[in-house]
């Protein structure tokens, strides 16, 4: 029986993993370290109503209450950055020299920003965001007037734009890309996207990339871009993609291959080791290695390994799952939103009220609502399910969808 268990990372995974310890009814020792000074909270508040309300949201981004820890004994070490895992010695070494030692192993240590390659980047005015301090000292530099050039529009940049319109500034996007977030939504959808950001006054700048930061006083107060073009600002919101948190694990010689390479338990290379979140590469449910960058992966996948630690059976197999929240658009994404498949619409993009659904053949492999929350929960089912639908029941908006359901899925 397993009696001693240590997570690294406490933030969704990390905390979602002992929380599902000790539902599962797990009694051992369990250590939570983390390098940040808070315990376990939610990043999705902070690209949202942490800019807009500030000090009223904060104490609202936490995962569990101040004492949970002391009732579930947890032992939390905050501030703590694990510098080795020493698996010759059984433990996780902290940078000040102390060695926690246990039996398993679960790697949460997501990611972080990747940093803009500019000089000037590290100015006080030029914010990356990823923690909640990160998006304390954002909030600050948003107030109604200031002129704010976001760079990158994925999903980071979409909603600090949207964030930023909302409290009144004046947003410049630059995006060397030619739409919003292809990544998670696809080209077409990203066009559609942009749409709604130029509608709403952002200065958008496509196929344009940032060459320069002009400084003055050490603040940044202009940005020069490719196209020729200088930007005068008070602030600079950088949102460019993340990297992935490995180096302890290549550190103890781990198999690392952008993420931390996992199987469906959640397992690493090692057998008393395990990872989960974003900075596990792991079997993607349309095929090869995936690393989700999403919240209900970091939530579900690190349940998952707290079973499987404790040598529960687990199979965790599921497509990804995003929302995003913009202006008066929920949009949510299930599974591939891939340009190379065909895509069938229901409901009218002139309103912002539709799904679109991703078919491969007949198969849905993704869904994309808009403004539909109601049907993504069908769309989940319909893509885990690899149900085939007839195309045209599935666009006209008389069928039930729940009726879909019913017909046979593709998974053998
Ligand atoms: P992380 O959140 O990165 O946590 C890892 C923790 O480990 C960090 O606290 C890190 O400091 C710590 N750590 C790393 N190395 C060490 C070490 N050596 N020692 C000690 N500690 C260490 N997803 C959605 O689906 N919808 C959303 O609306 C959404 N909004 C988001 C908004 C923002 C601003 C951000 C940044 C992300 C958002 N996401 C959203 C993504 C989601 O929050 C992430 O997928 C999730 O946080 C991943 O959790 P994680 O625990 O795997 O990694
Ligand atoms: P992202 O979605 O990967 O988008 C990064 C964007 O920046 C891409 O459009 C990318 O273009 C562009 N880019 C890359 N290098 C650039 C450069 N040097 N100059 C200008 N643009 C550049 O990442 P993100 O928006 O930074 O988000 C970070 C993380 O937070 C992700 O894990 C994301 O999932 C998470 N997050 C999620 C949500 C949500 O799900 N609602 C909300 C906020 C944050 P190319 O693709 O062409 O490289």
């Amino acid at each position: 029986m397993v009696k001693s268990i240590v997570v690294v990372g406490a933030n969704l995974a990390g905390g979602r993993s002992v929380e599902a310890l000790r539902k599962i009814g797990f009694d051992g020792r369990i250590t939570l370290i983390g390098d940040e000074p808070w315990r376990p909270y939610e990043r999705p508040p902070l690209s949202k109503e942490v800019l807009w309300e500030p000090g009223k949201s904060t104490q609202k981004v936490f995962l569990h209450s101040e004492d949970w820890y002391q009732t579930n004994r947890v032992d939390l070490r905050l501030g703590a950055r694990a510098v080795k895992l020493d698996l010759a010695a059984g433990g996780v070494r902290l940078s000040d020299g102390e060695l926690i030692t246990a039996e398993r192993f679960l790697l949460a240590t997501g990611a972080r920003a990747r940093l803009l390659p500019l000089s000037g980047a590290n100015a006080p005015n030029v914010h990356h965001l990823r923690t909640k301090d990160e998006a304390d000292a954002l909030a600050k530099d948003l107030y109604p007037g200031a002129r704010i050039v976001v760079i990158g529009m994925g999903v980071i940049g979409s909603e600090v734009a949207a964030s930023a319109h909302k409290i009144g500034c004046e947003v410049f996007a630059v995006e060397p890309a030619a739409a919003v977030m292809i990544r998670a939504v696809g080209e077409r959808f990203g066009h559609w996207l942009a749409e709604k950001h130029r509608i709403k006054g952002i200065h958008v700048r496509f196929g344009v990339s940032p060459l320069a930061l002009r400084q003055q006083g050490g603040e940044v107060r202009a940005v020069e871009l490719s196209n020729g073009e200088s930007i005068d600002c008070d602030a600079v919101v950088v949102g460019i993609g993340i990297v992935p948190a490995t180096e302890l694990a290549a550190g103890a010689g781990l198999i690392v291959d952008n993420g931390i390479v996992v199987d469906r338990s959640s397992r690493t290379s090692h057998m008393n080791v395990f990872a989960a979140g974003d900075v596990a590469n792991q079997p993607g449910f349309f095929g090869g290695l995936v690393r989700l960058e999403t919240y209900q992966n970091a939530a579900d996948q690190a349940a998952a390994a707290a079973e499987s630690m404790l040598g529960l059976t687990v199979d965790y197999f599921k497509p990804a799952w995003f929302w995003s929240d913009q202006y008066d658009l929920n949009i949510q994404g299930v599974g591939r939103l891939d340009d190379s498949l065909s895509i069938v619409v229901r409901g009218d993009l002139k309103y912002d009220d539709f799904s679109a659904f991703f078919l491969n053949g007949n198969v849905v492999e993704g869904v994309l609502t808009v403004n539909r929350a109601f049907e993504t929960g069908i769309g989940k089912r319909l893509v885990e399910r690899r149900i085939s639908v007839n195309p045209a029941a599935l666009a006209d908006p008389m069928t039930d969808l729940r009726d879909l359901l019913k017909i046979k899925s593709d998974v053998a």
